[in-house]
């Protein structure tokens, strides 16, 4: 009898070049590499530099070497999201072709303003698993008649996600599956906890929901292992994927290499970069035993 052959199981190590790799970005390539090896499956990297105003080569050319030193191997081509800008507008297409996005003018400071307002009444504003402030609903609201004035007017705006609209038109519960360090099992998402999320802005034509979605679908990606810090994100992708009808992959988010502080690592710590670590002679079989491998 012929049996259906067994997909691939699809890693991808995802970072953006917008500062350098630390130990962080380290035990996430090492764990994708691990579990791809163990799965028999395929590594991929992507370049996430979809935001060109925080992106820069020289960042990319040192994560090339950093990967290297580490003693990891990618599939080529990698996949570079500044070249595919197209898939992302496609999607943002199919979006907008559901009524689900409305432009957005209003400016950091009406934002605050707004934000204060409304605390001024007693009641402490939304804020997402990230701790920033909903965006407020005024854009949402404003009559069609003002908004095509405004984007005639050429007025600087970003694209935002209707999330409500949006979690009409889902008729069943959102779920993953997630194997990783922190809540394990089927997860139910719950993206309305992020409100109207950003999808586009004039200087970066996709935000990272929207591109790392496009891109997993594209790229086949059938897990996704990544920092805990992008687990609640997971139900925003959740969302995006039930929308354009995309796969869900499985997903592992593995706990953080927090700092001496306690706080999780930023792109500026230098100590704990694997660049100064190569510098300073630590070897990659060090880096490795330093994140328990
Ligand atoms: N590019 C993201 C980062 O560097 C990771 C995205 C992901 O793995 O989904 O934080």
């Amino acid at each position: 009898m012929h049996s259906p052959s067994r997909q691939k199981a699809v890693f991808r190590f995802a970072p953006s070049p917008n500062g350098f790799l630390h130990l962080g970005h380290a035990l996430s390539a090492l764990t994708n590499q691990k579990m791809a090896q163990e799965q028999g499956g395929r590594l991929l990297l992507r370049i996430e530099d979809i935001d060109q105003t925080r992106c820069r080569a020289e960042f990319e050319d040192e994560i090339f070497r950093d990967l290297a030193w580490l003693g990891l191997e990618f599939e080529s081509p990698v996949r570079r999201q500044s070249q595919h800008v197209a898939d992302y507008q496609e999607a943002l297409s199919r979006l907008e072709a559901l009524g689900l996005i409305y432009p957005a003018f209003l400016t950091r400071g009406e934002v605050k303003a707004r934000l204060a307002a409304g605390e001024a009444s007693g009641k402490p504003w939304p804020r997402d698993p990230d701790g920033a402030p909903l965006y407020p609903p005024d854009d949402r609201l404003r009559p069609a008649s003002q908004r095509a004035h405004l984007l005639k007017n050429g007025l600087r705006h970003t694209l935002r996600l209707d999330m409500q609209k949006a979690l009409s038109l889902v008729k069943e519960p959102l779920t993953f599956q997630e194997t990783g360090d922190g809540e394990k099992g089927e997860i139910t998402a719950d993206p309305s906890v992020w409100g109207d999320v950003v999808l586009s802005r004039s200087d970066a034509p996709s935000s990272y929901h929207l591109s790392v979605v496009v891109d997993d679908a594209l790229q086949g990606v059938t897990h996704v292992v990544r920092g805990l810090d992008l687990f609640h994100a997971t139900s925003v992708h959740r969302l995006l994927q039930q929308l354009l009808d995309l796969p869900v992959p499985v997903y592992h988010h593995h706990r953080l290499v927090l700092g001496a502080d306690g706080r999780k690592l930023s792109k500026s710590q230098g100590s704990t970069g694997i660049a100064a670590l190569r510098a300073a002679d630590h070897s990659p079989a060090d880096i490795r035993h330093l994140l328990g491998f």
